[in-house]
Parts: C-alpha cells; sequence; structure tokens
C-alpha cells in the first residue's frame, strides 16, 4: 500500500527550479534513501514534503489524502514529519520541553515521552539540560526524539549525520535502530553511501533537481549510484 505519494512535484527558490518532475511511490513501512551532489535539491524536497516550502506544482498524497495545499503543522498531525538539516532545536528550552512540546495527542501512540526514552536513553540525564548547551550528537537525538512525540507515519531524515564526528554518527544511528525496525516510513537524505544503503530498502538517486534512478539498495553497487550522483562525470571516491 501506498502511503506517500509524490506526483510530478516541482520547487523553486525564486527562479531557480530546486527540483522538478519528482514523482514517486513509497510503500508503508519503506526506508528510501536519498542520494546526490551537494545541490541536487534533496534538502528542498523534503521541506517541500513537509509543508515548509512552497510547492510550484504537482501534488503530495499521504495515505490518498492532498495534502499539498495544507500546512507543515497540519502534515505533521496527520504524520509527517521532518528531522531538518541543522536539527533547529529550541536551544534555550530544556531537553524535557523540547520533546515534550512535540506531543501528539490521541491515545494508543507508540511514542510518548517515555518510549522516546527508553531508545535514547543517552537523553535521560540530560533532561534539565538547555537543549543548546549538549553536544551535535546529543542535539540530534533530541531532534529525533522529538520527531518521535508526534508518532510520525512517514519521518524525513535530512542528513542527520551532518558536522558529527564518528562516533556521534554512529550513536545517532543506533538511536535510529528502534524506529528503523518500527515499521515507520523513513525517506533519508544522507551522504555517507555506506550508510545510505545500509539501512534503505530503496536508493533514489537526484541529480540537478531531478530523479535520474532509482534501484533497490541490495542490487544498486556503490559505482552505479557515484555514476547517478555526478552524471557522466569520473567516479570520486569523495562521498562516503
Ligand atoms: P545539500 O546537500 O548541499 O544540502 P541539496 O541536494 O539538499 O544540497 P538543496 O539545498 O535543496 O540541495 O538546493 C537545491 C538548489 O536550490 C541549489 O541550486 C541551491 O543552490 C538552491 N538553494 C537552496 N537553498 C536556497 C535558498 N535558500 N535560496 C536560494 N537558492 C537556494
Amino acid at each position: 500500500m501506498t502511503t506517500l505519494a509524490i506526483e510530478g512535484l516541482e520547487g523553486r527558490h525564486g527562479l531557480l527550479r530546486a527540483f522538478q518532475d519528482i514523482s514517486l511511490e513509497i510503500a508503508a513501512g519503506e526506508k528510501i534513501a536519498l542520494v546526490g551532489a551537494n545541490g541536487a535539491g534533496k534538502t528542498t524536497l523534503l521541506r517541500t514534503l513537509a509543508g515548509v516550502h512552497p510547492t510550484t506544482r504537482g501534488r503530495i498524497l499521504l495515505d490518498g489524502v492532498d495534502v499539498t495545499r495544507l500546512p507543515g503543522h497540519r502534515r505533521a498531525a496527520l504524520g509527517l514529519t521532518l528531522v531538518p538539516e541543522g536539527r533547529k532545536l529550541f536551544t534555550s528550552m530544556t531537553v524535557e520541553e523540547n520533546l515534550r512540546v512535540a506531543l501528539a495527542a490521541g491515545r494508543d501512540r507508540v511514542w510518548n515521552f517515555e518510549t522516546v526514552l527508553e531508545a535514547l536513553p543517552q537523553l535521560k540525564p540530560k533532561l534539565a539540560a538547555m537543549a543548546g548547551t549538549l553536544s551535535g550528537g546529543q542535539q540530534q537525538a533530541v531532534a529525533i526524539g522529538r520527531a518521535l512525540m508526534t508518532n510520525p507515519r512517514v519521518l524525513l531524515l535530512d542528513e542527520v549525520s551532518l558536522g558529527l564526528s564518528p562516533l556521534a554518527v554512529q550513536g545517532v544511528y543506533d538511536s535510529l535502530k528502534r524506529l528503523f525496525a518500527s515499521g515507520t516510513t523513513i525517506v533519508l537524505v544522507e551522504q555517507d553511501l555506506q550508510r545510505a544503503t545500509s539501512v534503505a530498502d530503496r536508493i533514489v538517486c537526484m541529480l540537478e533537481g531531478r530523479i535520474v534512478a532509482v534501484g533497490r539498495a541490495g542490487e544498486m553497487s556503490r559505482a552505479e549510484i557515484l555514476d547517478h550522483y555526478f552524471g557522466h562525470q569520473a567516479r570520486s571516491g569523495t562521498h562516503g
């Protein structure tokens, strides 16, 4: 069953088309890794899906419901949630306040304050600390926890490892393991191809604002992904 359907989507920055002709059907529980060079349009696409950047053309359907014109908070309430690049925490609020502010109303939710802390135990001793005083890896864990509190059906994760040490990146992915196992539908932007292919079911390669290849993670070689990544330029070992 399709959870997220993207139909002919286009997003712009002024006159510049950040992405165009994006069509993709994402099944319930599927994990998609969106890869591509800097400027390929990945971040703008995730922000557009989340409703924090306007759609200029096309449609976004969540479980068959057209959410294209809904503002971000309405989409989040329906279960479409973004963990933005750069985390965007409330830095002068405590960790606990950052988490509780996102709690979704309703009964029988999988994720609540207690279950989020079980999944992210490193936050327990930090609950009273101002979020801005935490390390990058810890802040990323708060951002993930805050997104989980909304009980997302589709979670959009934008470069969760950006700017973190290798150890902190490992910590963040350890934190995400339970989420990946929980059946939540995930769209993840990840520069590290090794990591992208190890967590995703499908890889979607973007180049200059368009999808240029889609394949099952186990069936696309690194060389093949890099070819799409850089277009027809020579393969390079600089990314991942
Ligand atoms: P990165 O990995 O660097 O984040 P990306 O694949 O996420 O790259 P975007 O950040 O979505 O790509 O950028 C897509 C295009 O839109 C690029 O040409 C970029 O220069 C442009 N762009 C991004 N943000 C803005 C902005 N705020 N104003 C104007 N142009 C922008």
